[in-house]
């Protein structure tokens, strides 16, 4: 049996923050993952001489004081990357809006695409990053709402100003709500614009979101979005390395069966080759349902009630992703991110509304010279895909639509592919070992944002969550941040 003080269990984003922050700070870690690869919803395969992102491919938080800057400088961490001035071209049917970096550049393409509607967006913009500047002043001490130490309080109170206090009435309110007091709610592209941008980054549409993340989603990639060479696993890569080099132990490919306590008061963990870890606090890296189903039935009664309720009851999406080898037959001007609304008058999801990312022309860890892969993802319900036929009319149709659309922008796309692969909801289960291959977090609407997140405190002592199931939610700076709020809880010290 290995002893540590902390046994994280899975490296998703928020597992290898927290197992590389907490070895930094000197416990003895044990981070251990059950696929064959680091990352889990970031991570990566190989096939040949093709790597392929598996889902996140889009890197945020690098900017100085962004997440993964304060991370990566307190860990003395490089990361190879390249800013996107062009974040990802939007295409709503055949109409292309560029997601430009530069809030000028922004604001004047909408000036130019809609004009009727230029001063509105204008100042629903200088409106959403006004809020997301009052919000950002706090968000780069960690808070955690509510704060349950003195520790947790100052990390709120730090970054305070009194201007702040006008974010109080929109902590209930969706973000429809400050698209009407600027009149642009029957804007239609504008909206089915907003709509898949926050459907990518809050898991739900702007009428639903919660109007403080909303404005934050809508600030983030003016802050700085990149290409990270090779992809996002490179950071997740980068953490777990960081674990070891500071006398962590890494183990793939070792699922954790159960935990339960020992008389002792210690943690047990056994994982699915028989391997045993003893260890005063376990980080869980999962979702909350599969949190839960970790435990012997007497300790899933003390989780803390929000996260029973919130672990059944809460719908979350499940993706259907595409990865393609190709031929480089794109130019060197071609963005490498997109996103494409097929259809405005449908439902933005499985194969109507998708993104696109590319890796780009000299970027040899993800294909060799002259050749490029692609990632493809699109929003399912995984509850439609439960049984067999329909699983695969679904992923036969997705296919088919996604394929169509890529020839009508890139002609012919499909036929200098090199390998083609695809993964649903079953694929997505497996190897990320999601329940029901559910991902990306929970939609972020007022009920499940903020103060009504899940917590990284399970409510059993020395039992900590993170990952995009847990506050502040939703995607990789999400999942980073609550790995961040396990390693500060645990050591006492605020590690970044
Ligand atoms: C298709 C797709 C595209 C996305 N694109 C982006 C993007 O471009 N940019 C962005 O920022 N975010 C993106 N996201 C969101 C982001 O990838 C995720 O929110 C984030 O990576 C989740 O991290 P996590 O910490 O929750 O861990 P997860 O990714 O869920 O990883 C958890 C890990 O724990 C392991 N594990 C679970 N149970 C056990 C066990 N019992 N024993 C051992 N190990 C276990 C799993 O194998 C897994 O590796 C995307 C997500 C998807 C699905």
């Amino acid at each position: 049996m290995e002893q540590v003080d902390v046994l994280v269990i899975g490296s998703g984003f928020g597992g290898s923050t927290a197992a590389a922050l907490l070895a930094a700070e000197g416990s003895s870690v044990a981070l251990v993952e059950a696929a064959a690869e680091w990352g889990g919803s970031a991570g990566k395969f190989q096939r040949k001489d093709f790597r392929f992102p598996v889902g996140a491919t889009l890197g945020m938080g690098y900017e100085r004081d962004g997440i993964h800057d304060k991370i990566n400088r307190r860990l003395g961490i490089e990361i190879e990357k390249r800013p996107l001035h062009t974040v990802m071209n939007v295409a709503i049917a055949d109409r292309v809006y560029p997601y430009y970096q530069n809030r000028e550049q922004f604001l004047r393409m909408w000036d130019a695409k809609l004009p009727h509607a230029a001063p509105a967006i204008r100042s629903f913009y200088r409106e959403v990053w006004h809020i997301a500047g009052l919000l950002r002043r706090h968000m780069v001490h960690f808070p955690v709402v509510p704060p349950a130490t003195f520790q947790e309080a100052e990390a709120l109170l730090k970054g305070f100003h009194p201007a702040v206090l006008r974010c109080i009435p929109l902590l209930q309110k969706p973000l429809g709500y400050v698209i009407q007091k600027h009149g642009l709610q029957h804007e239609e592209d504008f909206m089915h614009f907003l709509n898949g941008v926050l459907l990518d980054s809050m898991q739900t549409e702007a009428d639903a979101c919660s109007a403080l993340l909303g404005c934050t989603a809508l600030d983030i990639y003016h802050r700085g979005a990149w290409y990270i060479e090779g992809g996002l696993y490179r950071q997740i890569e980068a953490l777990v390395q960081s674990c070891k080099s500071n006398g962590g132990t890494v183990k793939k490919g070792r699922r954790i069966v159960g935990i339960a306590r020992s008389e002792s008061g210690l943690w047990e963990a056994e994982d699915h080759k028989g391997g045993r870890w003893q260890a005063a606090n376990v980080v869980l890296n999962t979702t909350a349902e599969d949190a839960a189903s970790l435990l012997p039935a007497e300790d899933r009664a003390k989780l803390s009630g929000r996260l029973r309720r919130k672990a059944v009851a809460q719908f979350q999406w499940g993706a259907f992703t595409m990865y393609l080898a190709l031929k480089d037959t794109l130019t060197e001007k071609t963005p490498l991110f997109h996103q494409f609304l097929v259809n405005p008058d449908k439902q933005a999801e499985a194969g109507n509304h998708f993104f696109v990312s590319i890796s780009a022309a000299a970027d040899s860890h993800r294909a060799p010279a002259g050749y490029r892969t692609v990632t493809v993802s699109t929003h399912i319900n995984p509850d439609d895909w439960k049984d067999k036929t329909a699983y695969d009319q679904y992923a036969a149709a997705i296919k088919k639509a996604v394929l169509a659309k890529l020839e009508t922008v890139f002609p012919g796309f499909t036929d200098e592919a090199v390998h083609m692969f695809t993964a649903g909801p079953l694929a997505w289960q497996h190897y990320t070992r999601r329940t029901g291959g559910k991902v990306g977090g929970f939609p972020q609407t007022p009920d499940n944002a903020l103060y009504r997140a899940i917590s990284h405190r399970s409510g059993i002592t020395g039992l900590w969550l993170c990952g995009d199931n847990i506050f502040p939610g939703a995607g990789s700076i999400g999942a980073s941040s609550s790995g961040v709020h396990c390693a500060r809880s645990i050591t006492g010290r605020q590690p970044v």
